[in-house]
C-alpha cells in the first residue's frame, strides 16, 4: 500500500472510530519506503506530535525527543502514523476518561474499546499490518486487546525502556505491543527490548527465546468468579480447545488474587499522585500566565482546569494511602500483598509453564452502561489484569471467542523473560482460530 493510500485508510478509520489524538496527514513528507507502520499511545513522547497523555493539562506540549521504544521502531524501519487516544494518564479501563477523544469499538461504535490503550487496540484492529505501541500499568494492554479482538503483549517489567514514557506508576508501567495477530509482535518485540542507559529500571536481560513452549497451564479457581455467564462458557470452550492442542490444564488456587485489585489501586494511585505533582502550570502544556496569585491559588487554578475527574480522584486516593497514619495500613500492606502474589505465581511456575485466565470478566460494554457504573465497579473490571502487572510478569491477551459478535480474550501469564513462550502459544492457537475482523478494516 502506498503512503497515500495508507493515510487515507487511517483517516477513514479515525473518522469513524476516533482512534487518534493526532495523526500524520501529509504523505508528501514521507516519500521514503517504510518496512511497516506503527502508532504510539499518546503518553509516549515523540518529536513529531504533541504528547498529551489524554490530558488537557498537557495541551500543546511537543516533546523535543522520541521515547526509546519509538526511536527503536523508527530505526527498524517503522513509519509512525499517529498518537492514539487513551484514558487521561492511563487512568481507566474504557478510554472514556480522555480529553483528546474517546475511541469507539471497531465491532460496535456504541461500545468501548477498553482502556487505557483503547486507541491503540482500535488501530491494531482496524488497520491491516499495523503495530500499536501501548502501555500497561494494571492491564491497559490486555483489556483493550480483549475488547477489540487483537493480540496484546505486555512484556516483563524492565524488558523495554520507559524513557520518554509519561509516568503513571513507575514500578508498574510497561511498554508493550498490540497487533491483529501475533506475527508483528514476534517480529518487533526484539527491536524495542533491551537495556537503555537512559532508563535505570530497564534491565540487562536474557535474549527473547522464541522457541519456548507452553505444555501446561494452571487455571486458578479465583479467576472464574465474577465472570459474565457467556464469558465463562466461552473461556471453558477455549480451555477445552487448548487441551485438544495437547496443553495440560490444571485447576488450581491462587488465594492472594482476591486481594490483588485493592493492592493494585493503592500502589498505582500512590505512585500516580506523586507523578502528577509535576503538572504545576509552569513547565509543560497548559501554562498559567497569571503569576500574581498566591501559591495555593496558582496551583489550584491550573490543576482544577487541566485535570479530569478521575485524575483528581486518584490524587486524593493516592495521597490518602501515603499519609502518615494511613501509610502502614494501606501502602505498606499493599506492598506485602504484592509480595504474596509474586510468591503465588512462583509457586505455580514450579509445576506449569503459564497461568491462564480470561482477560476481562465481560465483553466490551456500551457507553451508556459505563456511564451508570460507579468508580469502584469500573476498578473491579481489572481483577484479572491487575495481578500479573503487580508481579511485573509478561502476559498476553489472545482473542479466544466471539460472544454475540463481540470479541473476548484469554490471558496467559509466564515467568519473567518468557515472552517467547507466550508468543509461541499465540501462534499455535492462531493456526486453528478463525479471526472475524471488524467491518471496514483497511
Ligand atoms: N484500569 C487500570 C487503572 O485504571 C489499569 C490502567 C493501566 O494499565 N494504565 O489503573
Amino acid at each position: 500500500m502506498s503512503v497515500m493510500d495508507l493515510l487515507a485508510a487511517v483517516r477513514d478509520a479515525d473518522e469513524r472510530h476516533r482512534i487518534f489524538a493526532e495523526r500524520l496527514e501529509d504523505p508528501l513528507a514521507y516519500e521514503v519506503e517504510h518496512a511497516f507502520h506503527f502508532s504510539a499511545k499518546d503518553n509516549l513522547c515523540t518529536s513529531d506530535f504533541q504528547a498529551r497523555a489524554g490530558s488537557r493539562i498537557l495541551e500543546g506540549y511537543r516533546p523535543p525527543f522520541d521515547a526509546t521504544a519509538v526511536a527503536r521502531l523508527r530505526q527498524a524501519g517503522g513509519l509512525l502514523i499517529g498518537k492514539t487516544n487513551m484514558d487521561e494518564f492511563g487512568f481507566g479501563s474504557f478510554s472514556t476518561n480522555s480529553a483528546t477523544g474517546v475511541p469507539r469499538n471497531p465491532y460496535d461504535a456504541a461500545r468501548s474499546c477498553g482502556g487505557s490503550s483503547g486507541g491503540a487496540a482500535a488501530a491494531a484492529s482496524m488497520l491491516e499490518g499495523h503495530l500499536a505501541v501501548g502501555v500497561s500499568t494494571g492491564g491497559s494492554i490486555s483489556c483493550p486487546a480483549s475488547f477489540c479482538g487483537v493480540v496484546g503483549l505486555t512484556p516483563t517489567y524492565g524488558r523495554v525502556s520507559r524513557w520518554g514514557l509519561i509516568d503513571y506508576g513507575n514500578s508498574l508501567d510497561k511498554i508493550g505491543l498490540l497487533s491483529a495477530s501475533s506475527g508483528m509482535i514476534r517480529r518487533y518485540l526484539p527491536a524495542i527490548s533491551g537495556p537503555d542507559p537512559l532508563d535505570p529500571t530497564s534491565q540487562v536481560q536474557p535474549p527473547l527465546d522464541m522457541s519456548g513452549q507452553i505444555r501446561s497451564v494452571a487455571v486458578p479457581e479465583e479467576a472464574l468468579t465474577g465472570l459474565s455467564g457467556s464469558m465463562r462458557a466461552a473461556f471453558e470452550d477455549a480451555v477445552a480447545r487448548l487441551e485438544r492442542m495437547g496443553v495440560e490444564v490444571r485447576r488450581g488456587a491462587m488465594p492472594a488474587l482476591r486481594f490483588a485489585l485493592s493492592a493494585y489501586y493503592i500502589l498505582a494511585t500512590a505512585e500516580a499522585s506523586t507523578n502528577l505533582a509535576r503538572y504545576c502550570g509552569m513547565r509543560y502544556g497548559d501554562i498559567e500566565q497569571e503569576t500574581d496569585q498566591s501559591f495555593n491559588e496558582f496551583f489550584s487554578r491550573v490543576r482544577s482546569r487541566g485535570l479530569g475527574r478521575e485524575a483528581k480522584r486518584r490524587i486524593l486516593l493516592g495521597t490518602f494511602c501515603r499519609m502518615v497514619g494511613f501509610r502502614d495500613r494501606y501502602y505498606i500492606k499493599a506492598l506485602q500483598v504484592r509480595e504474596l502474589i509474586i510468591r503465588e505465581y512462583e509457586e505455580q511456575f514450579r509445576s506449569v509453564d503459564a497461568v491462564l485466565t480470561p482477560t476481562m470478566p465481560f465483553v466490551a460494554p456500551r457507553f451508556d452502561e459505563i456511564e451508570s457504573m460507579s468508580a469502584l465497579e469500573t476498578y473491579q473490571a481489572d481483577f484479572l489484569t491487575g495481578p500479573p502487572n503487580l508481579a511485573g510478569l509478561p502476559h498476553i491477551s489472545i482473542p479466544c471467542a466471539y460472544i454475540d459478535g463481540l470479541p473476548a480474550g484469554m490471558q496467559l501469564v509466564a515467568p519473567r523473560w518468557e515472552e517467547g513462550r507466550l508468543l509461541s502459544l499465540a501462534e499455535r492457537w492462531e493456526n486453528g482460530f478463525e479471526y472475524r475482523r471488524p467491518e471496514g478494516r483497511a
